[in-house]
């Protein structure tokens, strides 16, 4: 056996395998130099694909001759001064992309810095140096990159068809754009141009949400709340969507550190936990997020790609994403996205329901509890939660407050429909509905799904406070189950306790519930315990139920909820839209559907062809 030193071209073709894994990781490297040279404007054209060409052009500083033929030497970068891993401010450090690249491809670079007469050309065909020589061309640099992979056909072979290099192109520049609202950048092949983005001008937040906007749509832009939020040196902003904007995969999920764009499992799990009360979990926000940190605390030297990150303290980073984003759902309030109107009136339109890949799950989802048999259904709309709050001392109100005590009849219902959001209520309708009317337009309730969020956030509320008041039967309801059932049940009973429901084993086959939580009212203990029995089933057993309030809330909620089908006065109703409006998240039901929908007179002008 003899060990020999491999040839430098042959080196190069190895990194280029993990460097430029296809065409899209071309165009990332070379638009990332031209980030880094401190481009204004940034125009890429490909062909078929980028497999036979890719082009980049660039206003930056450009290279004199010398550093144009360091910049296609191994490990040659300008970007570590000092040699310190540690404290990286570029997108660019290996020296290894240029190299690379000429190694397994035909690379030409042109490039002029501002001081000189004229610019340098080199290039490089399958690791085969020739140049520089003098060449015409503009302060900038350009970059052409012509059959790809010729040198390397086992890789060429891996391409998939032009369609789909060209849109990873196409997302991979976008993603380099969404943190750059200051750089210009355009993408053409030879059908079109693909991607034209301006350079904004002015202050950070308010360019980034034009840019945004041109990448992730206006109906992101207009439908995301701003993220604001700093810990130890941390600084997180960016915009996330309302609940009611998602989508069926997490793809329109972005995280950037310090201006990379980065892939990190840590921004799903964050924004799972962020929205897990909003959104069943086959739903994504949309999110983009900015993190600007210390550089020394995070490691972008993880793979030759430049995709990962690890941070020091990566608990901190998500609490901080969490955080951040809880908050500002917290501050929408009862806000639902535009979307939901829009997609409303579109299904109007259509004179059809509406499809799925809609803005919220299609007719397949049903509420909690939506799942009980027709017989309990009936039992359970017997029982008619009292529709009402808590008072101080847990008990339960019939509301709003006032009209118990038989003060004023009726309200001045336009002063209420100019004052508040959610308007003066006006009629139910196949009770069910609440219609209102607002300032300048119209709102439609769903009742149920109204209701019981407030009853879930009121309980959550009540929990975090002092624990969820619990209100004795009369007599022990005893209810039926099959043993395992009843065991499941009794071994949770002590946390059981804790969210207000008090059971305890009768039997074998049964148990007796002594008390259940205050805020449900008059409640059905027996649909509910089965209903109970049932999401424990589905939960598994290995979770605390604090964790898993949302769920268990949710079908305590669904059972203390107006049901569909009962009528409400109207002060009830208005009691409804006040606490609507004065509760978080009230928008969205706890699976990212609209508990409400607003449509501006401007909307219903445009239905009957007013506009
Ligand atoms: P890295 O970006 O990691 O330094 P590259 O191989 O991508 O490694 O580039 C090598 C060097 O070439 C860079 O450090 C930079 O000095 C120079 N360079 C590459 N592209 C450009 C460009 N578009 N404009 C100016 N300089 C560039
Ligand atoms: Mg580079």
């Amino acid at each position: 056996m003899t060990i020999q030193r491999l040839p430098e071209t042959v080196v190069n073709r190895i990194a280029a395998g993990e460097v430029v894994e296809r065409p899209a990781s071309a165009v990332k490297e070379l638009v990332e130099n031209s980030i880094d040279a401190g481009a204004r404007q940034i125009d890429v054209t490909i062909r078929d694909g980028g497999k036979s060409l890719i082009a980049v052009a660039d206003d930056g500083c450009g290279m004199d001759r010398e550093d144009l033929l360091l910049a296609v030497e191994r490990h040659a970068t300008s970007k570590l001064p000092d040699y310190d891993l540690s404290a990286i401010a570029s997108l660019g450090f290996r020296g290894e992309a240029l190299p690379s690249i000429g190694a397994v491809s035909r690379l030409t670079i042109t490039s002029r810095t501002a001081d000189a007469d004229s610019a340098w050309m080199l290039t490089v065909e399958g690791g085969k140096l020739s140049g520089p020589a003098p060449a015409a061309h503009s302060v900038g640099t350009r970059i052409e990159v012509r059959d790809l992979f010729y040198a390397t056909p086992a890789r060429l072979k891996f391409l998939r068809t032009t369609r789909s290099e060209t849109q990873q192109i196409n997302d991979t520049l976008k993603r380099l754009a969404m943190a750059r609202p200051d750089i210009g950048f355009s993408l053409t092949d030879e059908t079109k141009t693909r991607i034209r983005l301006n350079a904004e001008q002015g202050e950070l937040l308010e360019s980034r949400l034009q840019r945004l906007s041109g990448i992730m749509g206006r109906e992101f832009a207009a439908n995301a709340l701003a993220i604001d939020a700093e810990r130890e040196g941390i600084h997180l902003t960016g915009y996330a969507g309302l609940p009611t904007l998602n989508r069926g995969n997490a793809a329109q999920q972005y995280l950037f550190v310090n201006g990379r764009p980065v892939k990190d499992r840590l921004l799903i799990g964050a924004v799972r936990g962020a929205y897990a009360d909003f959104l069943s979990r086959d739903r994504h926000p949309l999110i983009a997020l900015f993190l600007e940190i210390e550089p020394h605390a995070v490691d972008v030297n993880v793979h030759p790609a430049k995709a990962e990150v690890r941070f020091r303290d990566s608990g901190l980073v998500r609490g901080l994403i969490v955080g951040a984003l809880k908050h500002a759902l917290a501050e929408a309030g009862h806000r639902a996205s535009t979307t939901v109107a829009t997609a409303a009136l579109g299904a109007i339109r259509a004179n059809a329901p509406q499809q799925g890949g809609g803005p919220f799950p299609g007719p397949a989802y049903r509420y909690p509890g939506g799942g009980m048999s027709r017989g309990l259904a009936e039992q359970t709309a017997a029982y008619q939660a009292p529709f009402g709050g808590t008072g101080p001392g847990g008990e339960v109100v019939a509301f709003p407050p006032e009209a118990r005590a038989g003060q004023e009849a009726s309200p001045d219902t336009d002063a209420m429909a100019d004052a508040y959001p959610l308007g003066a209520a006006r009629a139910q309708v196949h009770e069910t509905y609440v219609v209102a009317q607002t300032g300048d337009g119209i709102v439609i309730v769903d009742q149920h799904a109204a209701h019981e969020r407030l009853v879930y956030e009121r309980m959550k509320a009540a929990l975090a406070e002092s624990g969820v008041k619990r209100q004795g039967l009369l007599i022990p309801e005893v209810v039926e189950l099959d043993e395992p059932a009843v065991q499941r049940l009794v071994d949770r009973a002590h946390e059981l306790a804790e969210l207000g429901l008090v059971l305890e084993g009768f039997g074998p086959g049964a148990v007796a519930v002594r008390e259940v939580p205050a805020l449900l009212g008059k409640v059905d203990a027996a649909a509910l315990v089965r209903d109970l029995a049932d999401e424990l089933v589905e939960l598994g057993g290995t979770f605390s139920l604090k964790e898993k309030l949302e769920e268990v809330c949710g079908t305590m909620a669904c059972h203390g909820s107006v049901r569909a089908g009962r009528r409400l006065n109207q002060d009830e109703m208005n009691a409804l839209l006040r606490e609507m409006e004065g509760t978080p998240h009230s928008g969205q039901c706890n699976h990212g559907r609209p508990t409400y929908v607003e449509l501006k007179l401007a909307d219903i002008e445009k239905l009957f062809g007013r506009r």
